[in-house]
């Protein structure tokens, strides 16, 4: 198993991409704590999961209290002796032209998306220099590297996860902790599902993509496992862009 005695803590682990990749590190064998304001649904996906695997275990998190994630940290730590993996997936996004913006929207995404993970991440670090061991993995997007049409806020904030990644790898470089990204275009999880009552919108975005579909929360998985695993060793400070082929345009 390639996540076998590994402690993870995966922030917006309730549902869509989060829970996707809370799914794939239990089978892996990690011991996952998803953490999430989904209270509600983080419960029921932890018992239903524990179902077939004890090593689950949901708590309230708000990324944007610095608070929260000490909270979230030290329940890691009591409840299976560790913290090895830190997934700063929680994210928002609002579709709007940039005039039609306003400041608040600007803050709630830039405080969720962007200063959710800095706090996520100083939350961490103590615990895995302790140890001399730690892979940080942020959730990005495509929309970090390239413009999005309508969601300039959201770009601007995946953009600066892009780059305190990338800072975060310097900084730890030779403290056994890695840090890298990941880069989803267009994936069939609820961050777009507003979309699927449109059928024509989905075929829009469907036709950006040089694959011409949509990718799965397993995908995006896929690579977060990747980069979250031993195998992944000698990369720190990447950008792993899971998009079919968005950005080789
Ligand atoms: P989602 O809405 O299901 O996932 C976001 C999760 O974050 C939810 O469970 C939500 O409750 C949680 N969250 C929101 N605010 C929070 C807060 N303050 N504290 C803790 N948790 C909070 O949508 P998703 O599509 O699974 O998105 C997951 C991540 O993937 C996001 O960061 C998103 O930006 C990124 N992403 C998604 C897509 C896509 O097309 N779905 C593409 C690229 C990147």
């Amino acid at each position: 198993m390639r996540l076998e005695g590994k402690a993870a803590l995966i922030s917006g682990g309730a549902r869509g991409i989060g829970a996707a990749i809370a799914r794939r590190f239990l089978i892996e064998g990690a011991s996952v704590v998803i953490g999430d304001i989904l209270i509600q649904e983080g419960q029921a996906l932890a018992k239903e999961l524990s179902q077939t695997d004890a090593n689950i275990t949901f708590t309230p998190l708000d990324v944007t209290s610095e608070s929260s994630w000490a909270d979230a940290v030290a329940l890691t730590i009591d409840t299976y002796g560790k913290l090895d993996i830190l997934v700063n997936n929680a994210g928002i996004t609002i579709r709007e032209l940039i005039e039609n913006e306003t400041s608040e929207s600007w803050d709630r995404i830039m405080e969720i998306n962007a200063k959710g993970v800095f706090l996520g991440t100083k939350a961490v670090l103590s615990e895995m220099k302790r140890h001399g061991n730690g892979a940080i993995v942020n959730m990005s997007s495509s929309y970090g590297n390239i413009a999005s049409p309508n969601s300039a806020i959201y770009g601007a904030s995946k953009a600066a996860v892009r780059l305190f990644t990338k800072s975060t790898a310097i900084q730890n470089a030779n403290l056994g902790i890695r840090a890298n990204s990941v880069h989803p275009g267009p994936v069939n999880a609820p961050l777009i599902q507003e979309f699927l009552p449109f059928p024509e919108k989905i075929r829009l975005l469907e036709s950006m993509v040089p694959m011409g579909r949509l990718g799965q929360p397993d995908e995006v998985a896929s690579a977060v496992l990747f980069l979250a695993s031993d195998e992944s060793s000698f990369m720190t400070g990447s950008e792993l862009i899971i998009d079919g082929g968005i950005n080789a345009r």
